[in-house]
């Protein structure tokens, strides 16, 4: 069911050469979702609904959701998800309410000032999945950070789902609404990235478009970054386990399999130097992906060249394989599992002890699950409310220390040899620009 990689003895030169990951080869997807794009670039919304019939196998009138059908669903919602969803955007809010900026002003010399300002980005599109499961968390994981840092301008998208009537899934809607979100597109896939860095009749454009999705979605938004901003490539799913002898086998195996239902390309990694350990955790997951609710999507993951169990010599060489892997997730089930979580260089989020599982992070922890994956963790980080804000440099000079600085800037213009950018300093003062030398 899974495969084992056993690095005991000596670890490799080049550790990511070895270890699991899904061949998702993004590239090949980029040829298939070019004309996509393109194809809503020329044509707008009445592309978008084209792709929406052949992808989702809906027939659109219009991509934009009803603000009715968004007020309707949350009265409609199940009053369970509601007390739930509510909470969830209480923590999230309370973390990310934290993590807004101040701007700061560094006095560099008398006279001479740098503030950062941090500005919103004015507009972005939030993307939120719905082609196997839905999402409702990610609007959530989305919208918080975005409010929170200011931004004026939201629209959420999602799937068009057939047995809704072509709109996004009826909780996606309310968890819209629980936000006050109210502009809301029936969009997937490329198509809806398109939507967003393009613009269409129905959808202004956007300056930066965020969210997870599959690999149509991961591959339009590394095919129209520059046209658009965009966060991490937050693809497939993964979860990595550096677990030692004190970690619980049924605990190990459920986690794994938490985030292999995602997808058929979702990764699930072990990395122990317990053989017991993963003998046990092997056994428990043959019974426990029996009992699921998606059994051939959660094998498939398990049995891809993505998914596997790691042998390594002691939790130090472990520490080194999750730094060279740079997981989505990363779970931390050793004994002294802080101290070892304190070590991690590389990870997207890390859930630290036995108390602290992935699915958890997905839905309540108050942290954020659009995370970077496919190794884009040891450069990116995940969604946050800096993800929205730009810094923006003001300079402040009063004439003398502009006088004072002159001749420094002269000198290293002539260096780039570059001597207007010099001039344009001199001819503040009364100092003379050099005429052209004579032929
Ligand atoms: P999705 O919304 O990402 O994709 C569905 C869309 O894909 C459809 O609307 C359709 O337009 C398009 N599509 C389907 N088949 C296509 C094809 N052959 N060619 C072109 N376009 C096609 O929903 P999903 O498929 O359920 O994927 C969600 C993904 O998001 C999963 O892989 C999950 O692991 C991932 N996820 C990642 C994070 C993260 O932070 N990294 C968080 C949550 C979910």
């Amino acid at each position: 069911m899974i495969s084992r990689i056993d690095l005991r003895g000596s670890l490799p030169g080049d550790l990511r050469d070895v270890l699991p990951r899904a061949e998702l080869d993004v590239e090949a997807a980029l040829e298939k979702v070019r004309p996509i794009c393109e194809g809503v670039r020329h044509r707008g919304a009445a592309a978008v609904r084209e792709y929406t019939r052949d992808f989702d196998g809906v027939e659109l009138e219009r991509t934009r959701v009803p603000v009715e059908e968004i007020h309707r669903a949350l009265r409609e919602l199940d009053p369970a998800v509601r007390d739930a969803l509510e909470e969830s955007i209480r923590r999230a809010r309370l973390v990310h309410r934290d993590q807004r900026r101040t701007d700061t002003t560094t006095q560099v010399v008398p006279g001479g000032r740098v503030t950062e300002r941090w500005v919103p980005v004015g507009r972005v599109g939030l993307y939120v999945p719905g082609g196997r499961a839905v999402y409702p968390s990610s609007v959530v994981m989305n919208v918080v950070p975005a409010q929170e840092a200011g931004v004026a301008s939201l629209a959420v998208t999602s799937p068009a789902q057939k047995e809704h009537g072509g709109l996004p899934h009826p909780t996606i809607l309310a968890a819209c609404a629980l936000l006050g979100v109210e502009e809301v597109h029936a969009a997937g896939g490329a198509q809806a990235i398109a939507m967003f860095a393009y613009g269409t009749e129905e959808c202004p454009r956007a300056d930066l478009v965020t969210g997870p999705g599959n690999i149509w979605v991961a591959a339009a938004k590394r095919l129209l970054k520059g046209v658009i901003g965009i966060d991490s490539e937050a693809g497939p799913t993964e979860i990595a386990i550096l677990a030692d002898d004190t970690a619980g086998p049924v605990h190990v195996a459920a986690d794994l399999i938490s985030q292999a239902e995602h997808d058929p390309l979702a990764a699930a990694v072990l990395v122990t130097d317990s053989v017991a350990l993963a003998d046990a955790v092997e056994a428990e997951l043959r019974v426990q992906v029996a009992r699921t609710r998606h059994t051939e999507r959660i094998t498939e993951a398990l049995a891809g060249r993505q998914s596997g169990i790691v042998l390594v010599d002691d939790v130090e060489a472990g520490l080194k394989v999750v730094d060279a892997y740079a997981a989505e997730h990363l779970e931390i089930q050793t004994a002294d599992a802080a101290a070892v979580a304190a070590r991690v260089r590389n990870a997207g989020a890390i859930f630290v002890g036995p108390h602290a599982p992935v699915s958890l992070g997905d839905y309540l922890a108050g942290s954020n699950h659009v995370l970077p994956t496919g190794g884009c963790a040891c450069h990116s980080s995940g969604l946050s409310v800096q993800s929205f804000l730009r810094g923006i440099h003001v300079v402040e000079y009063d004439e003398q220390a502009l006088a004072e600085a002159t001749a420094r800037v002269v000198v290293l213009a002539e260096a780039e040899d570059l001597p207007a950018h010099g001039a344009a300093l001199k001819a503040r003062f009364d100092w003379q620009v050099p005429a052209p030398a004579e032929e």
